[in-house]
């Protein structure tokens, strides 16, 4: 199922925490929302789940629009907001059956989901006791278990594993990304690792604007700026090399790599032939360059390229 996002744009007395943003994410696809904290992801997502609505432009949620069909649009969802609230004094089995049933699942279905959630959501353990007595990764389990209760074609998780342990995170995201391949997954999140392990696409959001959309891979081929080259140069004294090297005017910086004779790490600015620059000036040196390695550029460095005020 499709959700479409058209020109949104989402006001808070006046300002604009979302600003003219368009995408559209397709079925089997689990698309990571990402940003610095007030870039507008939760705002986006409480437009999709139609819990607010939109100032301005529209969403489409498998046709149906969030202005015109808000209550079928919520039947289509599976929302696990940012702070998961659960009614802690409920065991976990009473939980889910009334989520359920607020849910629309028909009465002699609600055993038969309640029992397959309990079993996904890994909450065999534990299904009967009190909410409260469980911890913060098994709560973020409920919030989770609660959002795909009545089988939503569309899951939209508000920073699903904030709060939880490294094993418990591997945990969620395996399960996300079982969960994506038949359904529509928009995730939001501030962990890079996160939309790598999770992700087929990432959209960054930065100051209600969209900044960048594609999978990890295109991402780092377009990332713009710097480029990493680790350069090991032989025949020439190591001062003079780091002098040579800070004069090639595409290079940017310049670090000896500690415990490597001659070898030394170098920001370059991509899109002036910085190799290029290297290689002429150990010719004209008369030194013999024996490695040029370019790094591959990090998810992070493109992150802090494009959402750096
Ligand atoms: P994110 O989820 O990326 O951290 P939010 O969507 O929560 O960002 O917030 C985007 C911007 O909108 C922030 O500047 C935030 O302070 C503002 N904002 C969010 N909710 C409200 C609200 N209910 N009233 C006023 N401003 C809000």
């Amino acid at each position: 199922m499709e959700v479409v996002v058209k020109n949104l744009v989402k006001k808070y007395n006046g300002f604009k925490a979302v600003d003219n943003i368009s995408f559209r994410v397709n079925q089997g696809e689990v698309l990571g929302f990402l940003g610095p904290n007030g870039a507008g992801k939760s705002t986006t997502m409480k437009v999709i789940t139609s819990y607010i609505a939109p100032s301005e432009g529209d969403v489409e949620v498998g046709g149906y629009s969030v202005i015109t069909h808000p209550e079928e649009v919520k039947k289509l969802i599976g929302y696990l907001p940012e702070n998961n609230p659960l009614y802690l004094d409920m065991p976990i089995m009473d939980y889910l059956e009334f989520s359920a049933r607020l849910q629309g699942v028909p009465k002699e279905k609600v055993n038969q989901r309640v029992r397959e959630m309990i079993k996904v959501c890994g909450l065999i353990g534990e299904k009967h006791k009190l909410i409260a007595e469980l911890s913060k990764g098994y709560r973020q389990r409920v919030g989770l278990a609660h959002a795909m209760i009545h089988d939503p074609q569309v899951l939209i998780l508000d920073e699903p594993t904030s709060g939880l342990d490294p094993n418990q995170i591997i945990e969620i995201r395996k399960l996300i990304k079982d969960i994506g391949k038949q359904k529509t997954v928009i995730l939001s999140t501030h962990i890079l690792p996160e939309v790598e392990a999770t992700c087929d696409r990432i959209l960054i959001i930065n100051k209600g604007h969209i900044v960048a959309d594609g999978t990890p891979e295109t991402l780092r081929k377009q990332a713009k700026g710097r480029e990493v080259i680790r350069v090991k140069i032989e025949d020439g004294k190591e001062s003079e090399i780091i002098n040579a090297l800070r004069g090639v005017p595409s290079i940017m910086a310049v670090e000896a790599l500690a415990g490597k004779e001659n070898t030394f790490e170098v920001q370059a600015d991509k899109f002036a032939a910085p190799k290029r620059d290297i290689y002429k000036m150990c010719v004209d040196k008369n030194w013999v360059l024996t490695e040029m390695v370019p790094y591959e550029t990090s998810l992070e460095d493109i992150f802090h390229d494009l959402t750096i005020s």
